[in-house]
């Protein structure tokens, strides 16, 4: 079976677009739609149709663009039954443990409510490729805008079962700010120190620090970091429960 194949580019500020292609069925799906113009540009660049959107979640940057694509190409909308309300022009709704057929490709949706409270994710578990949204981030995660830290926590944990090697396709270039974050939370920790010096090299060379592994978050990411003495020391946590170390740490990157 031919690699699934992904193609990345800026949107608006600082969202990433993805098209997702099945060389073989011809199939193209993209995640979410943040530009229908930067969208449409990236199809014609490729010579690919548009057959789906996958949503994440509702916000304008990820689902602003669904009519006007689907007006355009007569794709089909998959997204959060949670969401039918009031993710614009969908007509597959799908929820925990489904599966979508991308041709011989397939993502199992994850739900990942916090951001939101409809959040999903999708993991293309052959390919080892999690398209994740405005849930986790390279050393970040997404605001708390509808759900409390421990529904985020269980979230990220499911997130956290995947293989180390997953590609982790978060939606915004957020990277090197969640860094500085970071690095006051675990000021020693060396992977952070380390991949901190990566993406100021990336990022000089106006390159894109996503897609991440979710090994390299496990190793740098404080919101995944609850356990770590380090981190628990700067909270002054040492003795708490790892969601109340997960909450503080989201307290204080709001404050940051
Ligand atoms: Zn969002
Ligand atoms: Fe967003």
């Amino acid at each position: 079976m031919a690699a699934l194949q992904v193609h990345q580019f800026p949107c608006l500020g600082d969202n990433y677009g993805y098209l997702v292609h099945d060389p073989e069925a011809g199939l193209t799906a993209s995640i979410d739609s943040p530009d229908a113009e930067a969208i449409t540009r990236a199809l014609a660049e490729r010579d690919w149709q548009l057959d789906y959107i996958l949503n994440t979640h509702h916000h304008a940057d990820h689902a602003g663009g669904n009519l006007a694509l689907k007006a355009a190409t007569g794709c089909r909308i998959i997204g959060a039954r949670a969401d039918a309300d009031r993710i614009p022009g969908m007509d597959v709704l799908v929820g925990e443990g489904d599966s979508f057929a991308l041709g011989r490709h397939t993502a199992r949706i994850i739900e990942t409510p916090g951001h939101t409270r409809g959040h999903i994710c999708y993991l293309f578990e052959a390919d080892r490729a999690a398209f994740v949204g405005d849930t986790l981030f390279s050393m970040g995660c997404g605001r708390l805008f509808e759900g409390t830290p421990a529904q985020m926590w269980t979230s990220l944990q499911k997130l956290m079962q995947l293989p180390d090697n997953t590609r982790i396709y978060c939606a915004h270039e957020y990277t090197q700010s969640n860094g500085r974050f970071a690095l006051t939370m675990e000021p020693d920790n060396p992977a952070l120190q380390a991949r901190m010096r990566e993406v100021a090299a990336l990022r000089a060379a106006s390159q894109p620090t996503v897609p991440s592994t979710l090994g390299a978050e496990k190793a740098t990411n404080p919101f995944l970091r609850p356990a770590s003495t380090e981190l628990r020391a700067t909270l002054g946590l040492a003795a708490a429960t790892d969601t109340e170390v997960f909450a503080e740490t989201r307290r204080r990157k709001d404050q940051f």
